[in-house]
């Protein structure tokens, strides 16, 4: 029988799409018609869904099996009430393999204080000041998830002191891992470079806050590319006007694009990056995508599922 995907992630998303999903569906064995459109919304099997996309509303999708979400992150669907169908979030080898590249180039940026070296040739030479090596420098993420486990265990391999924080117990391999209140206090207060994994819920939004931001290291780094919402903006500027935090590289903002006159963008102690961090790669999302139709269709569980309850 021909299964009915609906591919409502946005039309710009298709023609990357549109070279790999058929081929994996192909591979999978999978006999697929690919929509664009939903004109039966009762005949649709899956729904491949972006939030910039064309679904607001899943109530028509009455024999939909599951939504399946090209990204990862899921907050801008999660409370969607009408949404009553299994709802799978992206993990992608792809993105992974981007996120651990992204994570590492900015924590050795603030590591190896290479901004004095690009930003400051001024025929001074200063061969005293050298950068610890990695092993004499803490650092932390928050969230140990697909993302955040990945890349622990990469700064870790580079032979950084990693502590990890997640919400229960976790073990990691090479990470010094805590959980709860207690643990984000030990792991905020030391670590030199902090990296924010989370994703965006009611118990993560804002949750590095005035209170949290003082708990860390004169001078400490934050690296950002969770979610905006995790940062209290105010209380994160102050903390940088003050030189409390040395600086912060932030690729997610609570408004995406980041508005011209946001006081992020002029600020000497941040970096923006625009939502760059690590992009779903269709050439190996449209594989995890084939896989939990083939689940699917055998009725075995879907992977990635996201918890309602839990939000992510
Ligand atoms: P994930 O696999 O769902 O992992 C989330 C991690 O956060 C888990 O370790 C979880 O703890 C922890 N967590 C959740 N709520 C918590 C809380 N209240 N207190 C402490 N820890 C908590 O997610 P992922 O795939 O790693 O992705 C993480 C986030 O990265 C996404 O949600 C998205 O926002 C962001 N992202 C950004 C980009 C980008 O380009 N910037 C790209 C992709 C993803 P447990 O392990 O105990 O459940």
């Amino acid at each position: 029988m021909t299964v009915s995907v609906y591919f409502a992630a946005g039309r710009r998303l298709w023609p990357e799409y549109e070279a790999h999903l058929p081929e994996a569906l192909r591979e999978a064995g999978i006999d697929a018609e690919i929509r664009l459109n939903a004109p039966n919304p009762a005949a649709v099997d899956y729904i491949v869904f972006a939030p910039s996309g064309d679904i607001t509303d899943f109530t028509p999708f009455v024999n939909c099996k599951a939504v399946l979400n090209l990204w990862a992150g899921v907050e801008r669907i999660v409370g969607n009430k009408t949404l009553t169908q299994p709802l799978a979030r992206m993990v992608d080898p792809g993105l992974t393999e981007g996120m651990v590249e992204y994570v590492v180039g900015h924590v050795l940026r603030h590591h190896l204080g290479m901004d004095a070296h690009i930003l400051g040739q001024d025929g001074i030479w200063r061969n005293h000041i050298l950068p610890p090596i990695a092993r004499e420098r803490p650092v932390a993420v928050l969230g140990l998830g697909e993302l955040g486990r990945a890349a622990a265990t990469a700064l870790a391999a580079l032979n950084f002191p990693v502590m990890g924080w997640s919400r229960s117990e976790k073990k990691v391999a090479g990470v010094d891992c805590h959980s709860g209140e207690a643990g984000l206090a030990h792991v905020l207060s030391r670590a030199e470079i902090i990296v924010l994994l989370l994703p965006l819920t009611p118990d993560t939004t804002s949750l590095i806050n005035a209170e949290r931001l003082a708990l860390m290291p004169e001078g400490a780094f934050i690296v950002n590319p969770g979610r905006g919402a995790l940062i209290d903006d105010a209380a994160l500027l102050a903390a940088l006007d003050a030189g409390r935090i040395g600086h912060a590289t932030l690729d997610v903002f609570r408004t995406e694009p980041l508005p011209p006159d946001h006081p992020y963008w002029a600020h000497p102690r941040v970096t923006v990056t625009p939502h760059i961090a690590a992009d779903t790669r269709a050439v190996t999302a449209a594989r995890v995508i084939a896989e939990n139709i083939l689940r699917g269709e055998a009725g075995e569980p879907f992977l990635y599922l996201v918890d309602r309850a839990r939000g992510y």
